[in-house]
């Protein structure tokens, strides 16, 4: 018979295994276990681990691991804690085991030729863009997590980002993976290949799954080449519509070079300027919708800012475009995206402000904002909806925050009715319900409710294939 995974209080008899076969430093018990593994980056869950284990090699992960499943262990992934679902949360039993990545935090080589980087799972995201600048290549995964976020929490949520309309999401940029299974055992699949159909394609298990079938520990990255030429400009422009209409224009003239394209409403820029207390106003005058553009080329031979140049006259004449802002040096570029990210920043500084993840097809992005902001408005008479990001691929992330005249416990309470009514609005315009931050623990009854009944019953068929015991991250995704 199947016993349940454990569920004791004190795991003692775990603790004093895993602290004869593991160095000091990779073990922390019950209270000595830092505030940080303890909350969620938006403060909405806690937890209480009872065991924090922080490999430094993939041999001490692997131990561990064996060693939990013979004390039938819950065990629970922990990368850099930005994530907005509440998945690497342990919960507050005492009994459970987080794993923090932080400590395998390895280059562990840099092949130019080859235009692949592996890595370990806990390098953070920003260090490994610069890790590739420095070997003249490109990592194009980009977002605002990346000063915090792991390379191991972005492909185990398959993070998207701001490259995504050029460069695809995480699973994209993924060529090879190592990963320890829960019964601590592992799975070398470390190669930089581009070719390789010798059977399933199993990395994909692990991508996007969010730990609850395998723990990442490394990765083959694929590189590109860096971008020689960039250009970074804010326009103004009238309504959602021609936002969308304008990236497709730009596409047309300029080709593929258009990297990133995210949307910012008057609100957001608002709440954006008070949250990086930037007093300077990008535009003399109030505009109702924004669009922040990138383009770049690793080409020396392509005159980049005159076509964009030539290509936003043309959007001016043609009512595309009402105004434009062109960034001039570094800092200046690094000023508009400071305010695009100022947007989650914003979200993430009033805890009563309600965060989504939706996304549409981009032909329906005008009728999910149009429609969005109907359904919010029929739920909380006076909500301010802030529906703001990545045009390209269809992922508008529709803040909402409260009534001026409504306190944020009042709000909160509405939240389930909001969600409720922006899925609805995304699943009738056949989007998802989770773009990019995934399910974890915070979406996974509406999973249940709207994904196709077989698409379920083959999602509790793997996880028992790969996790039979139920122990590696339970009650996340899995509906
Ligand atoms: C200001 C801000 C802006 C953001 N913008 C974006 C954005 O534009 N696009 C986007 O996609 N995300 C965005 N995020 C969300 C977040 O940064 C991403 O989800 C990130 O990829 C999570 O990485 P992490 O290391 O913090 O993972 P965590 O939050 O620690 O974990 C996330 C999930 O992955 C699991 N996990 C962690 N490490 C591993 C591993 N090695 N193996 C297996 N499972 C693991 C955890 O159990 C959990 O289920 C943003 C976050 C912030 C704070």
């Amino acid at each position: 018979m199947k016993r349940p995974p454990h569920t004791d209080t004190e795991p003692r008899a775990l603790a004093a295994a895993l602290s004869s076969a593991l160095p000091t430093n990779a073990l922390k018990l019950g209270a000595d276990i830092e505030e940080r593994y303890r909350h969620d980056i938006l403060r909405a869950k806690t937890a209480a681990p009872g065991i924090l284990v922080r490999p430094a090699t993939t041999a001490e992960l692997s131990l561990a691991m064996r060693l939990c499943a013979e004390h039938r262990a819950v065990v629970v992934p922990f990368g850099g804690n930005t994530g907005f679902c509440g998945g690497s949360m342990t919960d507050d039993s005492g009994a459970q085991v987080l794993i923090s990545l932080e400590r395998m935090n390895q280059v562990r080589d840099i092949d130019p030729l080859n235009n692949t980087m592996t890595v370990e799972a806990g390098c953070i995201l920003a260090d490994l863009q610069e890790r590739a600048a420095q070997a003249n290549r490109l990592f194009p995964l980009s977002h605002g997590g990346e000063g915090s976020a792991q390379i191991g929490g972005c492909l185990s949520t398959n993070a998207g980002g701001n490259a995504v309309l050029r460069f695809g999401m995480a699973r994209d940029l993924v060529l090879g993976l190592e990963v320890v299974l829960p019964d601590g055992r592992v799975l070398d699949a470390l190669r930089g290949l581009r070719k390789d159909n010798a059977g399933y394609d199993l990395k994909q298990l692990f991508l996007g799954t969010e730990g609850t079938l395998g723990i990442i520990t490394a990765a083959v990255l694929k590189l590109f080449p860096r971008a020689r030429r960039r250009e970074t400009a804010l326009l103004a422009v009238p309504d959602v519509g021609r936002a969308v209409a304008t990236l497709a224009f730009l596409r047309e003239r300029l080709g593929e070079v258009i990297t990133a394209c995210e949307l910012i409403p008057a609100l957001g820029l608002d709440l954006s300027l008070e949250a990086i207390n930037e007093t300077r106003r990008p535009f003399a005058q109030r505009h109702d919708w924004h669009v922040l553009i990138e383009a770049e080329t690793s080409s020396v031979h392509f005159a980049l800012r005159d076509a964009l140049e030539e290509a936003l006259e043309e959007a001016v004449t043609s009512g595309l475009v009402i105004d434009a802002v062109l960034a001039e040096s570094d800092a200046d570029r690094t000023g508009l995206w400071k305010i695009r990210e100022g947007i989650a920043l914003a979200a993430v500084g009033d805890p009563s402000s309600l965060k989504n993840d939706q996304s549409v097809p981009c032909s329906s992005i005008e009728r999910f904002v149009a429609e969005g902001d109907r359904a919010v408005r029929a739920v909380v008479p006076g909500a301010r909806a802030v529906p703001f990001g990545h045009i390209g691929d269809g992922n508008i992330h529709f803040n909402v925050w409260r009534p001026t005249d409504m306190d944020a416990g009042a709000f909160v309470a509405h939240w389930p009715d909001l969600v409720r009514a922006l899925e609805d609005v995304a699943m009738g315009l056949n989007g998802s319900i989770a773009a990019e931050h995934g399910i974890g623990s915070s979406k996974r009854a509406a999973l249940g409710r709207v994904r196709d009944p077989v698409a379920v019953d083959l999602m509790r068929s793997v996880k028992r294939a790969l996790d039979p015991d139920g122990r590696l991250n339970p009650g996340k995704v899995v509906p």
